[in-house]
Formats: C-alpha cells, sequence, structure tokens
C-alpha cells in the first residue's frame, strides 16, 4: 500500500515576518507520523488555516533558539493543553528550551495536562533522534551564528513485492513468503534454488527529506545530505546582498542551489526569505540558474514525494 511521504510549509519569511509570510515552520508526514520542524510565531494558527490537527503532532524539532523558529512553541504548547492533551510531546532542541519553556508556564500558572520529553540535541556531530519499523529521524551540525541543527528524515528499505501469480504457479511454501519480502532467495519443496528476483516485482525505493536550517554556505553539510530527494534549505538573501548573508551566517539562494547540486538532490525547496524581497522571483531565478529543480517555498502548499518502484534485473 502506497505510504505518504509529505512535507507542508507553514512559513516562509526570515526573521521579519511579512503580510503574507509567516517565519519557519513545517509539518512533515511519514507515514502518518506527524514531525513539526521549528514553531515560528503564528505556526498554531497556520495549523489551523491549513486544517492539520495540532494534537496528532507527536515530535516538535527545534533546529535552533532564533526567535523566528521558536517564539511560537509555547502558544502552541498551550492550545494543545487547553484542547486536552494527554499524551506525551517529544522536544528536540539545543540546550536552554527548557528552562525557556518552564519560566513562561510558571509566571502564567499553566500545568499542562500532558509529559514534555526534552532531547537535547548534539551540536558537534549526527545523532538519530526518532527511529521506528517505517522511518528514521537525525540531526546532524549546521553553521550559523548560534548553535543550530538541520534535520533528515528517511524511510527504511520496504519489502520487497511479492508476484502473487509466480509463487502460486511454483508453489513456494508459505514459509518462505518473509524471506522472499527480505529480498533473500527461495528453496522450493524439491530443492530448486529460485532467486528473489524471479518472484517479486521490487520494491519502492527509500525516501528521504532534508532540513538545512539556518546556515551560511557550507559543504560540509553534503554528507548529511546526499541524494535526498527532497531537501529544503535556507535562502535568505540573492546575489546583491552576499555579503550581508556572509556577516550574518545565511545563504543566497544561489548558494542554496549549489548545495542541492553537490548533494544530488531530487528537487529543492528554498525558503526563509528577508522581508526585504516582497517577490521571491529573483530568488527562485538565481537558485535555478545552478539547480533547475527548484522550487520556492510556498505557504499552505505540501510537497510530497512519489514512491519510485525499483525493479531487481533479473539474471
Ligand atoms: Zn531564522
Ligand atoms: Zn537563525
Amino acid at each position: 500500500m502506497a505510504q505518504t511521504f509529505e512535507v507542508s510549509i507553514l512559513g516562509s519569511s526570515s526573521a521579519l515576518p511579512t503580510s503574507q509570510r509567516h517565519p519557519t515552520a513545517q509539518l512533515i508526514n511519514v507515514a502518518e507520523r506527524y514531525f513539526l520542524v521549528d514553531c515560528g510565531e503564528g505556526t498554531q494558527i497556520q495549523l489551523r488555516r491549513y486544517h492539520f490537527r495540532m494534537q496528532r503532532i507527536n515530535h516538535i524539532l527545534i533546529s535552533h533558539l532564533h526567535g523566528d523558529h521558536f517564539f511560537g512553541l509555547v502558544g502552541l504548547l498551550s492550545s494543545m493543553h487547553l484542547l486536552g492533551r494527554v499524551q506525551t510531546l517529544h522536544l528536540y532542541h539545543p540546550p536552554g528550551l527548557k528552562e525557556i519553556i518552564d519560566i513562561q508556564m510558571r509566571y502564567s500558572c499553566t500545568a499542562l495536562k500532558f509529559p514534555i520529553e526534552y532531547h537535547v540535541h548534539d551540536l558537534e556531530q549526527p545523532k538519530l533522534l526518532f527511529e521506528d519499523k517505517v522511518m528514521e529521524v537525525h540531526s546532524f551540525p549546521l553553521n550559523h551564528r548560534i548553535p543550530c541543527c538541520g534535520f533528515v528524515f528517511r524511510e527504511k528499505p520496504r519489502p520487497f513485492l511479492i508476484n502473487k501469480e509466480k509463487v502460486t504457479s511454483l508453489r513456494v511454501p508459505v514459509s518462505q513468503m518473509g524471506a522472499l519480502k527480505r529480498g533473500e532467495d527461495v528453496t522450493l519443496a524439491d530443492g530448486t534454488i529460485v532467486p528473489n528476483a524471479e518472484l517479486t516485482c521490487g520494491r519502492t525505493k527509500p525516501r528521504s527529506y532534508s532540513f538545512c536550517s539556518d546556515t551560511i554556505f557550507d559543504l560540509s553539510v553534503i554528507q548529511y545530505i546526499k541524494n535526498s530527494d527532497l531537501l529544503y534549505h535556507e535562502a535568505t538573501f540573492a546575489d546583491d546582498m552576499m555579503e550581508r548573508a556572509k556577516t550574518t551566517f545565511h545563504s543566497t539562494a544561489r548558494e542554496a542551489g549549489q548545495v542541492a547540486r553537490q548533494a544530488e538532490a531530487g528537487k529543492l525547496i528554498i525558503g526563509h526569505f528577508s522581508a526585504r524581497y516582497h517577490d521571491t522571483g529573483i530568488l527562485l531565478q538565481e537558485a535555478l540558474s545552478e539547480f533547475p529543480e527548484t522550487v520556492a517555498a510556498e505557504e499552505g502548499k505540501t510537497y510530497s514525494i512519489d514512491e519510485q518502484l525499483i525493479v531487481q534485473k533479473k539474471e
């Protein structure tokens, strides 16, 4: 059965919001597991506007503690509480966030009805944040003015799809189905060994999405995001603000395109646009000149990564 892999953009602006754009937030849905990545101011309103159910979010990942990436968090937690949440919420974050939340809850006399599990980032090296039978999420360090992490969402390899006709005609024992799904060859009752490729129709390629939050242009991230089907990279400035990009540890749209090209990404989404660009066309043009498969993040839009069947060569 087809499995969902979607990225929905809730905020595409950088530090200053505009009347059209909100600060950073994205909702990732992998096989009905919902992850909120960053939570700029107004994120809960954006969730409502685009009809996402906030209580389905069990994991919130905060890339860094610049306000445009987490000032919406306390409001969201408070609404989850008011809506009767009891389920544990997992927060993945740089050091300091628990203190910030505790003090706001204390002075607003809010005793959350649900537990929060805090998971502090490793700011030096990649770290496995979440794993289940379907997928895994990793963080990796980024090069920004303050400690900052990016994230990779990766599907685990899916089972091989059994060719029912072939399996029935060769009378493959039921006990061998597990081995077939794992990609192994099977032995029939008469001792004949049948290669896996003859009995399966291949399997879908594991998909991945990488989120490069605020960062200066730095190709050392390639090792973490290589071959992502979908890559988000910040593109705060156009070429005209190259110097400003460097001093503020941000990237230009062209640099985002260079990262996508070197990472051999399938598709690039650029975002975190400076409020000075009313029209993001110039940013898109500059990124496109480096990487043709680029789109400019559009709030309310969901980008899905399609399943792709890989068929094994039959010997
Ligand atoms: Zn930012
Ligand atoms: Zn920042």
